[in-house]
């Protein structure tokens, strides 16, 4: 599995570039700037992007999911969930002082049990939503790696005073489906440095005490 990970953009979004290494297709996930480094480092590994998948709709994960897909050609999934958060990239772009990025089209919704593939790569799809509506993680069993996006960080979760949040839905999706995997799973946060799942159930403040 390839798996480059680096930040793009003002609030340095952890953005992934996930490839097979025996059919070079690949996944992008959380384009949210910078897509001239995002496809150099396609070209590196001489990669073909067949997805380009976005964990919720906030402008730094989504905001260069347009241009990243007329280079590719590749379509753009999100849960269409996030689809009201999608509509005001303008005044998202506003809040943090960017030029907004235009229209984004999603070409397909992804939600809870379904899978996005790179290749023989295959990640199982969770709807955790609390950081926005239609937040997901990306669930790669075999290699044991989660792409959280927004919903956990190392020591902390994510922000629910955001339109679309809630953190009572937030608690819950963490509890009930992130909290499901095994310890040893490396989580690929939305931000910041990674972590293991075991990590944050054991140390992660807003984890540590039990859920009704
Ligand atoms: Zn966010």
């Amino acid at each position: 599995m390839i798996h480059e990970i680096f930040p793009v953009g003002l609030l340095q979004c952890n953005c992934s570039v996930i490839g097979d290494e025996s059919t070079r297709e690949a996944m992008v996930i959380d384009p949210g700037d910078e897509i001239e480094r995002v496809l150099d480092i396609v070209r590196q590994h001489g990669l073909t992007v067949k997805q380009i998948v976005v964990t919720h709709a906030h402008i730094d994960h989504v905001g260069g999911a347009t241009k990243l897909k007329k280079a590719t050609g590749a379509p753009n999934l999100m849960n269409q969930n996030d689809h009201a958060l999608l509509k005001m990239l303008d005044v998202q772009a506003a809040w943090i002082g960017v030029m907004p990025p235009g229209a984004v089209v999603i070409d397909g919704s992804i939600g809870e049990g379904d899978k996005v593939r790179a290749g023989a790569l295959e990640a199982g799809v969770l709807h955790t939503p609390g950081h926005s509506e239609g937040s997901v993680c990306l669930y790669f069993e075999p290699q044991k790696k989660l792409i959280a996006g927004d919903t956990l960080f190392a020591g902390s979760i994510g922000r629910t005073d955001l339109p679309g949040g809630s953190f009572e839905k937030i608690m819950r999706s963490l509890h009930h489906r992130v909290l499901t995997l095994p310890d040893e799973t490396v989580v690929v946060p939305g931000h910041g440095e990674l972590t293991t799942i075991g990590k944050e159930r054991s140390s992660n403040p807003f984890l540590t005490h039990e859920m009704e």
